[in-house]
C-alpha cells in the first residue's frame, strides 16, 4: 500500500464515481461525523456520482438512498440494490425468499455457539444474516473461525466486516453489487466501471472490491486486515474512519479543481 499522497493526480482526475463502505470507513465507530458527511456533500456537489457498498441491511440502505446524495446503495454485500426512483426508492434483491432459506442455518448456528447473538440489525435483513462479532461486544478472534468454519460448513457464505459475521446462501458480493449499479444506472461495462470509479474500504468484506477495481483506498485502520486480504488496496489514507475518507475526497477534489485551473490556462 502507498500512501494516498502518492496518488498520481491523472488517476485522481479520471475518478468520477466514488464507491464507499460505511462502517469503520466513512462511519467513526457507527457514528456519522460532521467531516465524513461533508464530504460526501462536497463530492456530491462536484458532480461525483456516490454509492454506498456495505454489508448493512437493505433498510438501512433504503434511508441512505432517500435521504443522502447518493446514485444508490448496494446493501448485504451485494445481495441488494437500493435507488431513489420517482420520490421512493426501488429495490432490486437477487432472491427475496434468501432470508427464509436462512433460518435453520440461525437455529443451528445458535444451538451451537451460546456465546454468539444476532446483530441487532437482522430485522431490515432481506437476503442474508449477520452475527455480532465486534459491535456490541467482541467475540474473541477463535469463536470468530469456529464459527465461520460452522457457517461454510452449513453450505453458506460467511462474510466478515469489522463489527459482523454474515452468512448468506447468495453468490454476490460487494464488487459484483457495485458492477451492476454502474451497468444498470451509468450503462457502463466493468471495464470502464474499473476505470472510473474508486473504491475505499477497510476491511474483509471489502477484499472483492479491492481486487476488482483499478483505484482502491483503505482507510489508516485497514491495516490489521491487511494479511487476510488477497489484494490490499493500493493506497492508504493517513486517518482512520470518517477523517480518512475525508482526506480521500479532498485529495480527488484538489485534483480535479488543478485540472480546471490548467484548463483555464490554456483557454
Ligand atoms: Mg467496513
Amino acid at each position: 500500500m502507498r500512501p494516498l499522497a502518492e496518488l498520481p493526480d491523472e488517476e485522481a482526475r479520471a475518478i468520477g464515481i466514488v464507491l464507499f463502505d460505511l462502517d469503520d470507513t466513512v462511519l467513526t465507530h457507527g457514528r456519522l461525523t460532521r467531516e465524513a458527511y461533508g464530504a460526501i456533500c462536497d463530492l456530491a456537489d462536484a458532480g461525483l456520482d456516490l454509492v454506498a457498498v456495505t454489508g448493512r441491511p437493505a433498510g438501512w440502505g433504503e434511508i441512505i438512498a432517500r435521504q443522502w446524495p447518493v446514485l444508490a446503495v448496494v446493501a448485504e454485500n451485494g445481495a441488494a440494490i437500493l435507488r431513489r426512483e420517482h420520490g421512493g426508492v426501488a429495490r432490486l434483491v437477487q432472491d427475496p425468499t434468501a432470508k427464509v432459506r436462512l433460518a435453520p442455518l440461525v437455529s443451528a448456528v445458535l444451538g451451537a455457539f451460546p456465546d454468539v447473538e444476532l446483530a441487532d440489525d437482522n430485522a431490515a435483513r432481506l437476503t442474508d444474516v449477520a452475527f455480532d462479532i465486534g459491535e456490541r461486544r467482541k467475540l474473541p478472534r477463535e469463536r470468530v473461525e469456529a464459527l465461520r468454519a460452522f457457517v461454510l460448513g452449513q453450505g453458506a457464505r460467511a462474510t466478515m466486516s469489522s463489527v459482523h459475521l454474515h452468512a448468506s446462501f447468495e453468490g454476490d458480493d460487494k464488487a459484483s453489487g457495485a458492477l451492476r449499479v454502474l451497468l444498470l444506472l451509468r450503462r457502463l461495462d466493468a471495464g470502464a466501471a474499473r476505470a472510473r470509479a474508486v473504491f475505499v474500504g477497510d476491511s474483509e468484506n471489502d477484499a472483492a472490491c479491492f481486487a476488482c477495481f483499478r483505484t482502491t483506498v483503505g482507510v489508516a485502520n485497514v491495516a490489521p486486515w491487511v494479511g487476510r486480504l488477497t489484494v490490499p488496496p493500493r493506497y492508504v489514507t493517513e486517518a482512520p474512519m470518517g477523517a480518512g475518507f475525508a482526506q480521500l475526497a479532498r485529495r480527488l477534489l484538489s485534483a480535479r479543481s488543478g485540472a480546471g485551473t490548467a484548463e483555464a490556462v490554456r483557454t
